[in-house]
Parts: C-alpha cells; sequence; structure tokens
C-alpha cells in the first residue's frame, strides 16, 4: 500500500503552521490512541500513522525535505536529525504530552509507560540568529550540559556486570500480569514490575561514580544545520543529543528553538524585507541613481524623476527564502523624503521664489 499524504493524514494545508500541525496531531492521538480504542486495529494504524506525520511535520528540516522530495526522502539515516521514520509512536505521543504539561493522565490509568529503561530528557535550547543568518542558512556549534554516559560503568549503573540481575518478580519482562475474577468474567491487568520500575533487571551494587545511575554530569558540543528562511518560533530536532537514558536507556533529543536578533537595516515581513530610503528633495524632484544595501551586498536603485515621499518599490527576489517551498521573498525599499530643517539665507530665497509657483506648489487650504 502506498504511503498516505502526511498532510492528507492531519487533515491539514500545505501551508499549516506550526501551531496548527500540533493542534491536529493532539486531536488525532487523543481520538485514535490504543488505551481508548482496545483492539480496534484500524484505531491503532491511525494512531501511528498521525505519529508519523507529526514527527515529519513538526520539524523544520524534515518538513522541507519531505515537502521537496515526498516520502522517499523520509527513509533511512540520512539528513538531519537522521531519524527517517524510525521512531516509536508511543514515544511521540508522550513526548507530545510531556510537553503540555500533566496531560500524561488524559486517559485516566496512565497506563502508556512501557517497561524497559527509560529514555533520558528532552533539552530545549534557544539560539539567536541574525537576520543575515536567517537569510543563508547556518551551521551551529551548540556548547550544551547534560546527562552523559558514566564511562566506569558504560551506563549499566551497577559495579561490574555480574551486579546485574534479573528481576525475579517480573522474570525480566518488567511487566506483572494479575488475573482479576469478577460476575463479568476473568480481566487480565497488566502493571509495571515495582520490584524494578519496569526495567527488568536490578542492580545490587551499584556503580560507585554515578550512585546507580548510569550517568553523570558532563558537557557536549552539539553541531546544529540551521536551514535558510526560519523564523522566531521555528524548531528544529537533533535527534539523540539530549540527556542520556538512566541505566542505559536511550538519550532524549535536543530541541533548539529559532529566536531572530532585530536587524538595524531592515524590518522582516514574512519573507520579504522592508528598507527605508531617505531621499533628498532633489533627489526626489529630479530623480537619481543610488547604491542601497541588500541582504547579499549592495545593489543600485533608481529613484525616477518625480517620486512621491512614502512610496514602496519592490526589489524582487532580494528577501528571505521560502523555508518550505523554492525562491525568495522581495526587498520593499520606502522612499521618504527628508526635508531641511535649516537654511542658508540663498536657499531660502529660492523656495520662496517656488513659492510663488501656485501651480506646482499649490497651497491646499483645508475649507
Ligand atoms: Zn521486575
Ligand atoms: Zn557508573
Amino acid at each position: 500500500m502506498s504511503k498516505q499524504d502526511y498532510y492528507k493524514v492531519l487533515g491539514l494545508e500545505r501551508n499549516a503552521s506550526p501551531e496548527e500541525v500540533k493542534k491536529a496531531y493532539r486531536q488525532m492521538a487523543i481520538k485514535y490512541h490504543p488505551d481508548k480504542n482496545p483492539g480496534d486495529e484500524q484505531a491503532e494504524e491511525m494512531f501511528k500513522e498521525a505519529a508519523e506525520a507529526y514527527e515529519v511535520l513538526r520539524d523544520v528540516n524534515k518538513r522541507q525535505q519531505y515537502d521537496r522530495f515526498g516520502h522517499d526522502s523520509m527513509r533511512g539515516a540520512s539528513g538531519f536529525g537522521g531519524a527517517g521514520v524510525d521512531f516509536d509512536p508511543f514515544d511521540v505521543f508522550r513526548s507530545f504530552m510531556d510537553g503540555f504539561g500533566g496531560f500524561g493522565d488524559i486517559f485516566g490509568g496512565g497506563s502508556t509507560r512501557r517497561s524497559g529503561p527509560q529514555r533520558g530528557n528532552d533539552l530545549q535550547i534557544r539560539l539567536a540568529l541574525t537576520l543575515g543568518e536567517v537569510a543563508t542558512g547556518v551551521e551551529k556549534t551548540l556548547k550544551i550540559r547534560r546527562q552523559v554516559q558514566c564511562d566506569k560503568c558504560e551506563g549499566s549503573g551497577a559495579k561490574s556486570d555480574s551486579d546485574v540481575k534479573t528481576c525475579t518478580v517480573c522474570h525480566g519482562s518488567g511487566q506483572v500480569r494479575q488475573a482479576t475474577r469478577s460476575i463479568l468474567g476473568q480481566f487480565v491487568n497488566v502493571t509495571i514490575c515495582t520490584n524494578c520500575q519496569g526495567e527488568g533487571k536490578v542492580i545490587t551494587k551499584p556503580c560507585p561514580s554515578c550512585y546507580g545511575q548510569g550517568r553523570v554530569k558532563g558537557e557536549a558540543t552539539v553541531k546544529v544545520k540551521i536551514p535558510a528562511g526560519v523564523a522566531s518560533g521555528n524548531y528544529l530536532t537533533v535527534r539523540g543529543e539530549g540527556d542520556s537514558g538512566p541505566k542505559g536507556g536511550p538519550s532524549g533529543d535536543v530541541i533548539v528553538f529559532i529566536e531572530e536578533k532585530s536587524d538595524s537595516r531592515f524590518e522582516r515581513h514574512g519573507d520579504d524585507i522592508l528598507y527605508t530610503l531617505p531621499m533628498s528633495l532633489t533627489q526626489a524632484v529630479l530623480g537619481d541613481e543610488v547604491a542601497i544595501p541588500t541582504l547579499s551586498g549592495k545593489a543600485k536603485l533608481k529613484i525616477e524623476a518625480g517620486t512621491q515621499s512614502g512610496k514602496i518599490l519592490r526589489m524582487r527576489g532580494r528577501g528571505i527564502p521560502h523555508l518550505n517551498s523554492h525562491g525568495k521573498g522581495d526587498q520593499l525599499v520606502k522612499l521618504v523624503v527628508w526635508i531641511p530643517t535649516k537654511l542658508p539665507k540663498k536657499l531660502k530665497s529660492i523656495f520662496e521664489d517656488l513659492a510663488e509657483h501656485k501651480e506646482i506648489f499649490p497651497v491646499i487650504n483645508d475649507e
């Protein structure tokens, strides 16, 4: 069966905002969560598809790649983040709900926690970019403090290999099944094993370096490639660079939130940038050619004779590259006449002469 379009899966338009992506996924995930639809295979399929679509569309880079190249580009470990479609729909859902703080018990049982080693925390980092960096894209090296694997015990948390024993209560499965009888029949209740906290293993002698945690505080450098055209509010996920999980559990992710620094020359409006150019009265009346700054160096701009103050000129393709499609925005140049405030006598008399020409310099009365 061929794959469904990710936008269709979530019922979104192709230009959906990150907020809309989030909202759509939340609705789908809650509606089709297997806990809510026990035994319903179709619902489970929908739950998985929604998670996969969300994983791609929430990530600036993956979304861009998907928009350009479709599903094929999502396969394997290529590109930024490297995750492809290798993900777990329950992890997606859990980290999504964690982000909302306390939605975890929405199904009343908290039964979404699965057995096995716990995953490390995701780390959130803010990254401020100049407009120039936004325009070209940039690779940044971030120094982050995070939990790293303990090298003494290689993450196991045990003093030596023989100090890790299979849990005798759950026999390594991390789960305990309990059958209860009632007048309606027999129910099997699966819960996390409390003896090993679902890990299936018990440490008899903890590693003295990490006190049995399997991880210690440390520092790491993480490289992140930012595509051109991002804006404040966008974020990127760097897979597996977050906190190491306890006792050898998988690492969390680093989530990089983009912030845009304000620019002294340009004002950003979507993918267009606005530059305000003061021109003299004579330039406005007689016309001129000037050099003005753009995101890629100076460019020539022609001021036509008789240009009104406030006129906006459009320099096509001189703006910010579109993030999710080809092409670039424009540079808008607002021409504003600068009026001299002090005039030498000789010049003042020229203006007085000009004022006599009422057909060109009419006196406007608001009566
Ligand atoms: Zn156990
Ligand atoms: Zn250790």
